[in-house]
C-alpha cells in the first residue's frame, strides 16, 4: 500500500482521498482542526502546520508528502521533500516574487510594483497570506503602499479564466480545458468548462513555462484575466484548485486523480472533457439534495463542514445541462446560501 501524507485536511484533501482510495492509496492528513473534512477518508494528525512533532508524525512511513493549501510554512515543509516541490510554494507565497517570476518567464501580467509603475486607480494587495480577495484595497488617488504590499494596475478584463495543469515525475504534462470563472466578493461562485472561444493554446504555453521552471510534479492552477486578445496571469496555486472541481464529474480524469497519479509516479490520465460542465460553489448554506439532484446532470459534493457565513460547504456540478437547468441550480444554490 502506498501512503500519501497531505499537509492540510480541508475539502481539497478530502477530494484527493476520495480519488485516491480506488487507486489503492492510503492517506494521512495534518490539520489543526479535529473536524477537518478529510478525516473521513484517511487518518488525521491534529496539529499546527509548523509543529515539528506533528509534521514528523504526518511523514512517518509515508511514500510521498503533498499539500492542499499554499500557505504551508515553507521551512516546515521543505525537509519533507514534498511534491509539488517546496520552491513552488515558496515563490507563490509572496505576490511580488510570484509576479517577478511571471515577468522573468515572459508570462504577461497587469503592471505591478509601486504606484509609479501602475498609476491610479490601483489595487493594493498584501504580499503575503492574501486569498479570495482578502487583503486587497483600491486606491483612487496616490497614497501609501507599504513594503509588505504590492500595487497592481486595475485590469478591465472581459472574463476570468483558469488553466489547470498537471505534470508527471517524468515531465509529461496535461491540461484540462480552460474554465471561465465568476467571482463575487472575491469568492469563486461558478466555473464553466470548457470555456467558450477559449485561448487554450496560449494558456497552455504560459502554464508550461511555469511547470518547467518549477520542475513541477502534480497539479497546478494558473488564474488568468482575458482582456481583448491578451491573457494576463494573476496568480498560480501549486495545488488542486476550486476551478478544477468540475473535472470530477466532467472530465475523463479528475484533477484529484491526476495529482495523485503524478506524485506517486503513475501514468497520467486523459484531461479531456466529457461534456460542457458548470460547477457552482455552495457557500454559507446548502440547498436540499432532493431538489438539486432532480436536475438532469447534477452531481452533489458536500465537504462535511459546519455551515458558517462565507464558508465553502460543497459544490454541485452540472454535466451536459441546458442553460435553464443551470439557471435553476444557481437559484437553488443562491436561495440557500448567504450571498
Ligand atoms: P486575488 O486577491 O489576486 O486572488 O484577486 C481576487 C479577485 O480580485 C480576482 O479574481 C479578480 O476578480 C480581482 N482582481 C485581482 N487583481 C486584479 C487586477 N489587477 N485588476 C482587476 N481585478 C483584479
Amino acid at each position: 500500500m502506498t501512503l500519501v501524507a497531505c499537509i492540510g485536511g480541508g475539502q481539497l484533501g478530502r477530494m484527493l482521498g476520495l480519488a485516491g482510495l480506488p487507486l489503492g492509496l492510503r492517506f494521512r492528513f495534518l490539520d489543526p482542526s479535529p473536524d477537518a473534512p478529510a478525516r473521513e477518508v484517511g487518518s488525521l494528525v491534529v496539529g499546527a502546520f509548523d509543529d515539528p512533532a506533528a509534521l514528523a508524525r504526518l511523514a512517518d512511513g509515508a511514500d510521498v508528502v503533498t499539500y492542499e493549501f499554499e500557505n504551508v510554512p515553507v521551512d516546515a515543509a521543505r525537509p519533507l521533500a514534498p511534491l509539488p516541490p517546496a520552491r513552488a510554494l515558496e515563490l507563490g507565497q509572496d505576490r511580488l516574487v510570484e509576479k517577478e517570476l511571471f515577468r522573468r518567464l515572459g508570462i504577461p501580467t497587469a503592471r505591478f510594483g509601486s504606484l509609479d509603475e501602475t498609476g491610479v486607480p490601483a489595487l493594493v494587495k498584501s504580499r503575503r497570506l492574501g486569498y479570495d480577495g482578502k487583503g486587497q484595497r483600491r486606491l483612487d488617488a496616490p497614497g501609501d503602499v507599504g513594503d509588505d504590499e504590492l500595487a497592481e494596475e486595475i485590469v478591465s478584463f472581459s472574463r476570468e479564466l483558469s488553466i489547470v495543469a498537471v505534470r508527471g515525475r517524468d515531465g509529461e504534462t496535461g491540461f484540462w480545458p480552460l474554465a471561465e470563472n465568476v467571482h463575487r466578493d472575491g469568492i469563486l461562485r461558478l466555473s464553466r468548462a470548457p470555456a467558450e472561444r477559449a485561448p487554450q493554446v496560449d494558456a497552455e504555453r504560459l502554464a508550461t513555462r511555469l511547470l518547467d521552471e518549477l520542475g513541477y510534479v502534480g497539479v497546478l492552477a494558473l488564474e488568468l484575466f482575458e482582456a481583448g486578445d491578451r491573457l494576463l496571469a494573476n496568480e498560480y496555486a501549486p495545488r488542486v484548485h476550486n476551478t478544477g472541481h468540475w473535472t470530477i464529474d466532467g472530465a475523463v480524469t479528475s484533477q484529484f486523480e491526476n495529482h495523485l497519479r503524478a506524485i506517486v509516479g503513475l501514468p497520467l490520465g486523459s484531461t479531456e472533457a466529457l461534456a460542457p460542465s458548470v460547477m457552482i460553489n455552495l457557500i454559507g448554506g446548502t440547498p436540499s439534495p432532493e431538489r438539486l439532484l432532480r436536475l438532469p446532470g447534477a452531481h452533489l459534493h458536500l465537504y462535511g463542514k459546519e455551515p458558517r457565513a462565507g464558508r465553502k460547504l460543497g459544490h454541485v456540478t452540472l454535466v451536459g445541462a441546458s442553460d435553464d437547468t443551470v439557471a435553476e441550480a444557481v437559484d437553488l444554490v443562491e436561495a440557500a446560501g448567504d450571498g
